[in-house]
């Protein structure tokens, strides 16, 4: 039995996110994507809790898809829930290099598990959490990036910044 995460901020969720763990979980047992809940150098938009059930409704249909949050070391969270894998997502060769840095630190960490990363689907290369929100804070139509249900969380979080 494989067990994967996918760990990440998904502040908020988006359908990239949603096609990398659509296609890790054919692959894996069990995929659980961990929202992680540490200090960060980003400024969140949505609260853990806000994130977490935005998270849990986007993915309540994908079969084998858990949702989770962690505070701690990634590596030390997947041994902790008996994980082998950790998922990511590489959208274009600006990715590359964080992300392959943070895979060699892993491995350094703990060479029990292995770093899956998951070429993005060519429809969601071009864009992340922060394009969806600057679009979003601006008033564009954001419908075709995220979950439906998130239209509505982006509007209240702007809204409610105004
Ligand atoms: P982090 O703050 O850890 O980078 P994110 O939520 O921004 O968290 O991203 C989590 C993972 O999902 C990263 O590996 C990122 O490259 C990947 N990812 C983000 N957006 C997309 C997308 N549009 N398509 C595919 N992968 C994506």
């Amino acid at each position: 039995m494989t067990i994967a995460v996918y760990p990440g901020s998904f502040d908020p969720v988006t359908n990239g996110h949603l096609d990398i763990v659509t296609r890790a979980a054919r692959l894996f047992d069990t995929v659980i994507m961990a929202v992680f809940d540490g200090p960060s150098k980003k400024n969140r938009l949505f609260s853990i809790e806000e994130r977490i059930a935005l998270l849990k409704e986007a993915t309540r249909e994908i079969p084998r898809v858990k949702v989770d949050t962690y505070a701690n070391l990634t590596v030390d969270y997947a041994r902790s829930v008996g994980a082998s894998v950790i998922v990511r997502g590489l959208r274009a060769a600006s990715d590359f290099e964080y992300e392959f840095q943070i895979a060699q630190i892993y491995q350094t960490q703990a060479p029990d598990i292995d770093v899956v990363l998951f070429m993005a689907g060519h429809q969601y290369t071009f864009f992340s959490s922060s394009m969806v929100k600057e679009i979003a804070s601006l008033g564009g139509d954001v419908s075709w990036l995220v979950p439906s249900h998130v239209v509505p969380a982006l509007q209240g979080a702007y809204g409610r910044k105004v």
